[in-house]
């Protein structure tokens, strides 16, 4: 079935322009080097899953005209992906008398159900809470018709998720995909991959190292997320092979899943 994926954030953890920095690309006019948090929403017959809530997500639905969410997928728990949570309340309460549902990693959900006592503690009584449910993955999931399954890639020492639906894949955050989950990314149509920057980075992966994994994966078309300030859009993409770029606010991907 026909999909759409669009990138909501295509920056790293501190965003591009960062705070209190005046390097040239925080000062671009180009507006491809304005980067909020990584996050992509999925669309797919009517139905919206969302993957990562970002400290930005307010304004990225706002942006984009989110109308609806059916489900919010976590690729794992740092800051720049989970705390724009409490923003998903409007669109969750559409889903009264019943909650939106959001999957993790087990040890994910353990996670953000400790941090966010206030939403998951029926204890709270000052109310506007969003409604939300944790459900915890360890396996594929079907969400309306399409297959969600979690690939597991390695962010520093830690174990996270990536997302492959359909003929795409999102990896976020990675310093290393392990053997056994690039044998699940074959005959991609779409790939996301990491790409912090040029130089070397403990937990994320590089402009070089990525376009290694899009060498021996061959996707039809890579694009690269979690960008900070060292890469201009245009010269970093002039660089970069074809059918390989840099993924930007706002872009949009039409897919099979
Ligand atoms: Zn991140
Ligand atoms: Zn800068
Ligand atoms: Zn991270």
């Amino acid at each position: 079935m026909n999909a759409t994926l669009t990138v909501l954030g295509s920056g790293t953890s501190v965003g591009v322009p960062t705070i209190g920095c005046d390097c040239a690309v925080c000062n671009s006019t180009d507006p491809h080097d304005r980067r909020t948090r990584p996050s992509i929403l999925i669309e797919y017959s009517g139905r919206a899953i969302l993957i990562d809530t970002t400290p930005d997500f307010r304004e990225q639905a706002i942006r984009e005209r989110i109308r609806h969410l059916d489900a919010v997928l976590y690729t794992h728990t740092h800051a720049d992906h989970l705390l724009g949570i409490d923003d998903l309340r409007p669109l969750s309460y559409q889903h009264r008398p019943g909650k939106l549902p959001l999957y993790a990693r087990p040890d994910a959900a353990a996670f953000i159900r400790n941090m966010f006592g206030y939403i998951f503690a029926p204890a709270y009584k000052f109310g506007g809470l969003p409604q939300l449910e944790l459900i915890e993955i360890s396996g594929p999931v079907e969400l309306f018709g399409a297959k969600f399954e979690p690939v597991t890639v390695i962010h520093g020492e830690t174990e996270i998720l990536g997302f492959r639906f359909g003929s795409a894949a999102y990896l976020t955050d990675h310093s290393q995909i392990p053997e056994s989950s690039m044998a699940r990314l074959k005959d991609l149509d779409i790939l996301f991959l990491d790409a912090l920057r040029h130089q070397p980075h403990p937990t994320h992966s590089t402009v070089e190292n990525s376009t290694r994994i899009v060498e021996v994966l061959q996707p039809r078309r890579a694009f690269f997320t979690h960008i900070c300030h060292d890469l201009p859009h245009q010269a970093t993409n002039a660089a970069l092979p074809n059918d390989v770029g840099l993924s930007y606010d706002g872009m949009k991907l039409d897919f099979e899943i």
